[in-house]
């Protein structure tokens, strides 16, 4: 009930709607328009009851929310169960727990704010509220467990291709799972998976995108790496339509993969790329060595020609890649 009102709020927005015409459409009482009415300006929207015209719908809270997203969202299954919460630990974190009772394909776990967001090897995400997308997909994909890592490949190029719309805003991906502006970190990916021996149970895809993090607010050890979209936009940029965008970009190329396999997808993520052609240090647990990162392979790795000749191959998972001196 309290969506169909929305709906029809939002189709009219900003002409008014009298309660006796939604009461009429929608067969319930004034009294019960009038209370789901209340309940959506609890929650932010901003709607003016004016005499003998009805209600206007005047604004849209600057959330996230399910009937918002759905609205706009054109996907055919992804996003399309999404739970949404103002504060969590960390969406990826929900959207495990939650496949792992009923998995269900391109369920979508949004929050407004993560207190426990972590990026690999538990480092911190810091997610504060209202001001990025902090979204985890649960997909359930028939391939191989060792092929689930280049999903993370697959969402960088979603996000890339959902940001750099904007003007002024040409960020790249670094290998694997971060995307950048201007050498700053706007966005960390991180993908988890539940498997048994060869098959995979559920993969969650994590994303954490700085929208509108204004610089005061991003912790000072973190101020010199991080950045905002909006920072490159020049303005704040809306954030339900970035997630929208994500969601979209990413449901067009899992089908791809699906159809065609990660070729085509990859040859997306080169074209993005600020790794590739670049001289890199690696940092693995076991070693530390500069190189050029030449390519990556059909699994994803990274290509990278060390300085004495002999070509390494970089597997994601516990290695940093920073720009070499
Ligand atoms: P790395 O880039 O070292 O491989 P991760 O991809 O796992 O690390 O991302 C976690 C790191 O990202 C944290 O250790 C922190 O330095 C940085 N970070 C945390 N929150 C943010 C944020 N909102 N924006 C940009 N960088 C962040």
């Amino acid at each position: 009930m309290r969506k169909q009102i929305l709906d029809i709020l939002r189709s009219r927005m900003p002409q008014a709607v009298s309660g006796e015409e939604l009461s009429r459409q929608l067969g319930v009482s004034r009294t019960a328009i009038w209370k789901h009415i209340q309940a959506l300006k609890n929650e932010g929207y901003i709607i003016d009851s004016v005499v003998k015209r009805g209600y206007i719908l005047r604004q849209i809270p600057d959330k996230l929310l399910p009937d918002e997203v759905e609205a706009k969202l054109q996907t055919k299954w992804l996003g399309r169960t999404i739970v949404y919460k103002d504060s969590l630990r960390s969406t990826n974190e929900l959207a495990k727990q939650l496949a792992g009772e009923h998995c269900v394909n391109g369920m979508t776990v949004v929050a407004e704010e993560q207190v426990s967001g972590h990026g690999r090897l538990q480092r911190g995400w810091f997610s504060p509220y209202g001001h990025g997308c902090w979204v985890s997909v649960v997909l359930t994909p028939p391939f191989l467990p060792q092929e689930a890592a280049k999903c993370t490949l697959m969402a960088a190029v979603a996000v890339i291709q959902a940001i750099n719309k904007y003007q002024g805003v040409h960020a790249v991906i670094k290998w694997p799972n971060d995307v950048l502006l201007n050498g700053k970190k706007m966005v960390g990916i991180l993908t988890e998976m539940s498997a048994e021996f060869g098959k995979i149970n559920y993969i969650v895809v994590g994303t954490g995108i700085n929208v509108n993090v204004p610089k005061e607010m991003v912790p000072p050890e973190l101020r010199a790496t991080a950045v905002s979209l909006q920072d490159a936009a020049k303005e704040k940029v809306s954030r339900l339509q970035v997630l929208i965008d994500y969601l979209q970009n990413l449901e067009t190329l899992y089908e791809i993969v699906l159809q065609e396999g990660f070729k085509p997808v990859f040859d997306l993520w080169r074209q993005y790329s600020g790794t590739l052609g670049q001289r890199v240090k690696v940092i693995a647990p076991d070693a530390v060595y500069c190189g050029l990162a030449e390519d990556i392979d059909n699994d994803g790795l990274l290509i990278v020609r060390k300085d004495d000749g002999s070509l390494e191959k970089v597997i994601a998972g516990d290695v940093s890649i920073r720009p070499a001196e």
